[in-house]
């Protein structure tokens, strides 16, 4: 990975009173688009993520913004263009160059996602990463509300973080959050990325229901929750195992960050209470704030495209 010079944190900002914004999200199978005004999402789309989107891209991302703007005017927007669109991707970004540099999910490396945009959408064109994103649309219209020091931690599949201080999203190298592949237990089992142990190949959605099935059981993490919730104690224990291996990565993380609030999101959220109890207490009793707040993100799938719409440069 190449070596790049610093860059400016992301500010959480809403509009000026007049502005409109687009945010896209373009996820693995979904592409959701929002056109926001003044801090309130005033229209929303989702399109499904084409095949080869990599070899036209910004065809892709100009036809949804175009489609986006036509559903708000259909709605009663009388002029929606916008004066900025942020576009937002998985994976490692470069979002200063504007570049996706690796996307598993969607199969490119090095993609200009800024010039297949720049020019071909109105307004300024800013380019992020979902997650990052994502914690700047809790923080501006979700569960991060009110509070500036924040780890935003989606659960699913994968596990990527994205962190908050002092108001401002930390951005560093494209690496920044990619808490799902730091090594936790070099003798556990191997990683979709090639290595063994890394933290999402022990607590992720698809670990849990791994380990499910691992112990003759049938179903997901969804199954095991239900099973949890039902008494059953071989779900309590992959179950209990991956809130322990979970909170031990995310405390030394909440504790150099002085993180107040942890807001998770992702499939696993969806469990509420069965997740975020036991990993509040667990996280209270590791770190050093035993006032910890942890609780269930609240804009679900559009978190990403609502923080999009207010990446700096879009507005
Ligand atoms: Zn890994």
């Amino acid at each position: 990975m190449s070596t790049r010079g610093s860059t400016p944190p992301q500010e959480s900002r809403a509009p000026g009173a007049a502005d409109l914004a687009v945010g896209v999200d373009v996820g693995g199978t979904r592409i959701k688009t929002v056109l926001v005004q003044r801090g309130s999402v005033i229209a929303r789309d989702v399109q499904p993520t084409p095949e080869g989107l990599a070899s036209r891209f910004g065809d892709v991302v100009v036809g949804c913004v175009e489609r986006l703007i036509s559903v708000a005017e259909g709605e009663g927007v009388a002029d929606a263009t916008p004066s900025g669109v942020g576009v937002v991707v998985p994976g490692l970004v470069d979002e200063r160059a504007g570049v996706g540099e690796w996307s598993a999910n969607l199969g490119w490396r090095d993609l200009d996602l800024l010039g297949a945009v720049r020019g071909r959408v109105p307004g300024r064109v800013a380019v992020g990463h979902d997650v990052r994103a994502g914690l700047l649309g809790e923080h501006l219209l979700g569960a991060a509300r009110g509070v500036d020091d924040v780890l935003f931690v989606p659960l699913g599949t994968g596990i990527a973080v994205a962190l908050m201080t002092g108001g401002r999203v930390v951005r560093g190298s494209s690496w920044s959050g990619e808490l799902g592949h730091v090594v936790v237990d070099p003798s556990g089992p191997r990683c979709g990325c090639g290595r063994t142990g890394c933290l999402e190949a022990l607590t992720g959605a698809g670990a849990v229901g791994r380990r499910w099935r691992e112990a003759g059981r049938e179903g997901d993490a969804r199954t095991v929750a239900e099973a949890v919730a039902a008494g059953d104690a071989v779900a309590q224990r992959i179950w209990s195992d991956a809130i322990d291996v979970l909170s031990g990565a995310l405390a030394p993380v909440v504790a150099s960050a002085g993180t107040r609030r942890v807001v998770v999101g992702g499939g696993m959220a969806e469990a509420g209470a069965l997740l975020l109890d036991p990993l509040r207490t667990a996280l209270r009793l590791r770190g050093p704030d035993d006032a910890l707040e942890v609780v269930r993100a609240e804009l679900g799938d559009w978190a990403g495209a609502i923080g999009a719409a207010h990446l700096p440069g879009t507005a």
